[in-house]
């Protein structure tokens, strides 16, 4: 068994250890003997066909801007592996650039690609801190975000998960992210996955329920990643 994860933009769009999530997800394929490859995609790549796993990390205002014009180039390529359910996550700067446009706070349009059913203005002030969430499909999340721009879901959009401390989207509605089929995209860094596991092994199964193959995963002891998991979420905002 072999899952091919495709890295978008790891020079760029990398912040606050959003690296680690690569990492939590090789690892926990490889305690249970799946083996891994690691597509990084810089400007001017092309994406293979035979992608099990998206993941896209947060980046700086000029970040989003170096890879608006790649990101444009692959974006039917991405919509694709998306409607197909292909296990997609995308932190912060991609996961505003899923959306429609991310507007920076110098009225800067920097266009999306219109995977999810967002739009996002910066505003004001920068939205950071500790994040502590609920989701219907893994119970509690826990974060950090770090972030000028303000997500407002579309009518096609659903929250990744309902605010208990910190901002998420907006700081106003209590919305946390956006889910649409297998691609989910939120603000949390941290980065996300090593604290909760459960969304690792999410895009893992759902990878290999793709591929056909036996989709239950081998149990892991998650003793370090509970103890992670209760710091963080013990943390003040
Ligand atoms: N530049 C974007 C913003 O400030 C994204 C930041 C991030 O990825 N952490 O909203």
């Amino acid at each position: 068994m072999k899952l091919k994860i495709l890295h978008l933009y790891p020079n760029e769009m990398n912040l606050y250890g959003d690296h680690g999530n690569i990492l939590t997800l090789i690892k926990r394929c490889e305690w249970r003997g799946i083996k891994t490859e690691v597509i990084e995609h810089e400007p001017g790549d092309l994406i293979p066909d035979d992608i099990d796993i998206i993941f896209g990390g947060g980046g700086q205002d000029s970040n989003q801007n170096k890879i608006e014009n790649d990101l444009r180039k692959i974006a039917p390529k991405l919509k694709e592996l998306v409607e197909n359910d292909t296990p997609t996550l995308v932190i912060c700067g991609l996961y505003q650039l899923f959306g429609d446009f991310f507007e920076t706070s110098e009225s800067e349009i920097i266009q999306g690609i219109h995977i999810l059913d967002i739009t996002t203005k910066a505003g004001s002030n920068r939205l950071i801190g500790n994040v502590v969430i609920n989701t219907p499909e893994f119970g509690e999340v826990v974060g950090y975000e770090n972030h000028s721009g303000l997500t407002r879901l579309g009518k096609n959009s659903v929250a990744f998960g309902t605010i208990v401390k910190g901002y998420g989207n907006n700081g106003e509605d209590m919305t946390e992210g956006a889910k649409y089929r297998n691609c989910i995209g939120t603000y949390l860094h941290g980065p996300v996955l090593p604290k909760n596991p459960r969304i690792a092994d999410f895009l893992i199964k759902k990878a290999l329920e793709k591929q056909g193959k036996n989709t239950k995963l081998e149990h892991l002891n998650d003793a370090i990643e509970t103890r992670a998991h209760k710091v963080a979420a013990s943390r003040p905002q």
